[in-house]
């Protein structure tokens, strides 16, 4: 098995491999995990995935629990809805999300693939052609030693949303990009201590939405994340300077003291998802097969979904002689999920958060707010949020 990328998908595709006794050989182009803060939020679904392999103790334990999540209209300060995974505790054994950083998660991973053999980590090796023919694949790979070819039955493209595997096996990555770049500013002001905010805060304006998450990072009190939408015609300069943030975050929240800032980044922002997830031997998954807004927190937790159903699949293939149909309805139940929920779930959120028109608004707020004190509405929200609901659905699907 080869596996282009080792994020945190690829790696937990070798790992769900590797732990199943297949030889794996994975390709990254980096030295070692990519760090820059992205994914936090791991829903109930994917922890139950998560937990197959042994990983949420170590992610609750490195990472924060959050049981509740809020909406505010930011605007008038109020606080619109508050949304608790209690009531999900007949749907799933996990009715929280752990807040983990995607590097920690990543970390978690490999350590355990450091203990199995049958698994191979190429750092700075970078997939730059793959083929195939009826029976093999074949990837082409610069590595500091120069260019190689490897040889494998099925070849796993986990190499995000740019995948060369995507595009050099012609699959179209369909869907739009937005105009503007979401900027994130980290910051450790605690806006819980000082204002009531929970470590999942969401806050719907015209002018300027935000998110606002808390992450464990190195310990005690954690890091606050706040994402806000970006002035298409700003350069990065106007938009990442001191004074630019200082002014964003004032506004969010004003502050005596200057806020202190220990990162800062801009995001292009898109929504696609593949034509196909898979195309002979070469099978897509995590960003190369879909990305999304991050509101909502859906990107990664798609992606892991999509490993663990992948990895089951090719093990009955390679293992018990399940048909190689198996990946169609691969392809049939990751691309429900993508185009029917994720992306329709993530742009809803978009532009619930952003709505202009006042009426708009006002029934955007009021729904929240009617849906949140109904325990059985409540309850159907959050299975959709928390993933349950499009896992349920995929795990429904047939090949017939
Ligand atoms: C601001 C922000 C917040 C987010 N928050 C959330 C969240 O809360 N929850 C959530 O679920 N998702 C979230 N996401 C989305 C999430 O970060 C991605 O979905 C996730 O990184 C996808 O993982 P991946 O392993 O598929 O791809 P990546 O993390 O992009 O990893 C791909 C790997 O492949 C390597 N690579 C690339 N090309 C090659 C090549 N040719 N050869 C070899 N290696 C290659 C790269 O170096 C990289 O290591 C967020 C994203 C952003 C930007």
């Amino acid at each position: 098995m080869l596996i282009a990328g080792a994020g945190p998908v690829g790696l937990l595709c070798a790992l769900l491999l590797g732990l199943r006794g297949l030889r794996v050989r994975v390709f990254e182009a980096c030295g070692s995990p990519q760090e820059d803060p992205r994914a936090a939020t791991t829903h109930p679904a994917t922890l139950e995935l998560l937990a197959e392999a042994g990983l949420v103790e170590d992610m609750v334990r490195v990472g924060l629990v959050a049981p509740v999540f809020q909406f505010w209209d930011r605007p008038t300060g109020t606080l619109v809805a508050e949304f608790d995974h209690a009531v999900l505790k007949h749907d799933t054994a996990y009715p929280f999300v752990v807040q983990c950083e995607q590097f920690k998660t990543a970390t978690l991973v490999l350590k355990r693939l450091r203990n199995l053999p049958n698994v191979e980590i190429l750092f700075e090796h970078e997939v730059v052609d793959a083929s195939q023919t009826e029976k093999r694949v074949t990837v082409t790979v610069r590595g500091p030693d120069g260019i190689a070819s490897h040889e494998g039955a099925y070849l796993i493209g986990a190499d995000g949303g740019r995948s060369t595997v995507r595009k050099r096996a012609g699959i179209a990555f369909e869907g739009f990009t937005w105009p503007e770049r979401f900027i994130v500013l980290t910051t450790p002001y605690d806006f819980e201590a000082r204002r009531g905010y929970c470590p999942r805060s969401y806050f719907a304006d015209p002018d300027e939405w935000c998110n606002c998450f808390k992450v464990s990072a190195n310990g005690p009190p954690g890091l606050w994340r706040t994402v806000f939408p970006t002035n298409p015609e700003a350069c990065d300069e106007e938009l990442l300077s001191d004074e630019a943030v200082q002014a964003r975050l004032q506004n969010f929240f004003p502050s005596s003291e200057p806020y202190e800032i220990v990162h800062r980044n801009l995001y292009v922002t898109h929504q696609r998802v593949a034509s196909a997830f898979r195309l002979g031997r070469v099978v897509l998954a995590g960003d190369a097969a879909h990305v999304n807004n991050p509101i909502g927190g859906m990107g990664l937790n798609g992606g892991i979904q999509d490993a663990a159903n992948l990895s089951e699949k090719l093990a009955a293939i390679l293992l018990d002689d399940a048909p190689e149909r198996q990946l169609d309805l691969y392809d049939r139940q990751r691309r429900v999920v993508a185009v029917e929920f994720v992306q329709q779930q993530s742009i809803e959120n978009k532009k619930r958060l952003e709505a202009h028109d006042p009426e708009v608004r006002a029934r955007n707020l009021a729904e929240l707010r009617d849906i949140a004190a109904d325990p059985e509405r409540a309850r159907q929200f959050l299975l959709r949020t928390s993933m349950i609901s499009s896992q349920r659905r995929a795990a429904a699907m047939t090949l017939e």
